[in-house]
């Protein structure tokens, strides 16, 4: 069916004028919009497009999408018409590209169907792209990854690093384990024929020079490289050998500290891990730190903060979850792994508590300093089962909160939990809204640039061109809610 969209349809006229006048507009469609053909299948009109790049709002706005891709974004042209029947009055609403969320894990082998249910609450949140950091789930990610790219199931776009490097005897589950430069080479091979997006490597028993080798070896492979930092080595010797992003911005503090000291006391023998960390805690100097973050913006080095985990478990005793709307969507089976961060702080003293608050503060402080200095900020959640309290979808809007609470401005924030992520990927079709990019859209309610806690106040969105209205978004919802007590009734745990 088609609609047509102009001002004389919104005055009393008879009805034979309007046929009249709607033959015409078909006939006449290519005139519209310059002289390019306008007939869209969907079509956003009077609204407040965010650029994100400048942090600009353009109000008088129209967005128009055909097929997969966004066709137009510009002035409002009352004569444009759409083919599919689908126009959206956007008057009062704010328009912003998909969110990303580039710090996910979706894992447990025991939680397939448990983070499938949770795709379309994703959606529903407006997170339209997720970084998997790796996962003992890695090769069902890349299908999910695959199926959702096809049209095949419904979800955000993942981008994953299936799995990730570690050394033998790693505490994580599922690591490709390297002993060896060998070894390295043929997980590189596994992680390229299994075509992962980018490399994951974490420092739990990975040390020294098979950590900086590995980052050496995937980027030379033409891979992104998102790494911890273990103790034996410094960031700029990282960021030399091609890291591109440190994951947690709980590793910049070191450089706060006489950071290559005291790597090398701990590649000499002179200090251990755990002495290592008491130094880098006590001698550590906003100034020092400054300069270095001063030196690392004008790298191509990017950080994903991930700051919420820290701040649930620093505040965990105060604050009651029981209520969390989040918990809807979360069988007993995926919130059971949270007792295990729980466990871990049982012992703790009241000082302890007091340390935890303190250095969530200090890594929160970095934020504004990291981002003046130049450093390339991501926004992640870091949402995973084992990660208590951090959830999926809201725990990415919660990051938000606390990057716009430690002082970061909301057209920076949104930049980050955007084209940020599109940069960072290489993905030329997303984190803006542009004539030509895939058509990953948040319609808001109320103005991101005033709050960031706009982004939670959404209207509807569109993922590649298919358009979930408020009501639709609210089934989908609803939905995961029945499948999570579906899954937990026939369990019985
Ligand atoms: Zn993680």
């Amino acid at each position: 069916m088609f609609k047509v969209s102009h001002p004389l349809w919104r005055t009393p006229v008879s009805l034979l004028f309007r046929l009249i006048l709607s033959i015409n507009a078909l006939l006449l469609a290519t005139v519209a919009m310059g002289t390019q053909a306008a007939a869209f299948d969907l079509l956003i009109e009077n609204a407040t497009v965010i650029d994100v790049r400048t942090g600009k709002a353009i109000p008088n706005s129209m967005v128009a999408v055909e097929g997969s891709k966004i066709t137009y974004v510009g002035p409002n042209d009352p004569d444009t018409v759409v083919k599919a029947g689908t126009v959206i009055d956007g008057t009062g609403k704010y328009i912003i590209p998909g969110i990303w969320d580039m710090h996910v894990h979706l894992e447990g082998t025991d939680l397939i169907e448990d983070n499938e249910l949770l795709f379309p609450v994703f959606l529903a949140h407006g997170i339209t792209t997720v970084r998997d950091a790796a996962s003992d789930l890695g090769e069902q990610v890349l299908i999910w990854r695959d199926e959702i790219n096809e049209g095949k199931r419904q979800g955000p776009t993942i981008y994953t690093a299936g799995r990730k490097l570690e050394g033998i005897d790693s505490l994580w589950k599922g690591d490709l384990e390297i002993g060896t430069e060998k070894e390295l080479a043929s997980m590189l091979d596994y992680l390229e024929a299994k075509k992962v997006d980018f490399v994951k490597i974490t420092e739990n028993t990975l040390k020294g020079p098979l950590f900086l080798k590995s980052i050496q070896e995937a980027k030379a492979r033409g891979f992104k490289v998102s790494t911890h930092i273990p103790q034996g080595l410094t960031i700029p010797e990282m960021v030399d050998s091609g890291l591109s992003s440190i994951e947690h911005a709980s590793y910049m503090l070191r450089l706060g500290a006489d950071h290559a000291g005291i790597v090398a006391k701990v590649k000499s023998g002179q200090l251990t891990s755990a002495e290592a960390n008491a130094l880098y805690r006590e001698t550590f100097s906003q100034e020092v730190a400054n300069k270095a973050y001063a030196k690392l913006g004008q790298t191509d080095l990017a950080v994903t903060p991930t700051l919420i985990g820290g701040g649930k478990l620093a505040y965990l005793a105060e604050t009651d979850h029981s209520d969390d709307a989040l918990l809807q969507y979360l069988t007993k089976r995926f919130t059971s792994k949270y007792q295990w961060r729980i466990d871990r702080m049982k012992n703790d003293t009241a000082a302890d508590k007091q340390a935890r608050k303190d250095r969530y503060a200090l890594i929160k402080a970095q934020l504004v300093p990291m981002h003046e200095a130049g450093i390339t900020l991501l926004a992640g959640s870091d949402s995973a089962a084992i990660n208590t309290y951090v959830y999926p979808a809201q725990g990415l809007h919660e990051e938000l909160e606390i990057f716009e609470d430690a002082g970061l401005i909301p057209a920076d924030i949104l930049r980050m939990a955007t084209l940020n992520g599109a940069d960072f990927m290489g993905d030329t079709m997303r984190g803006e809204l542009l004539a030509g990019k895939q058509a990953d859209i948040v319609i808001l309610n109320s103005n991101p640039l005033e709050t960031i806690r706009a982004t939670q106040d959404i209207e509807a969105v569109i993922k590649g061109g298919q358009y979930f209205s408020r009501a639709r978004l609210d089934t989908m919802l609803h939905d995961a809610a029945s499948r999570k007590q579906a899954l937990d009734a026939a369990r019985q745990e």
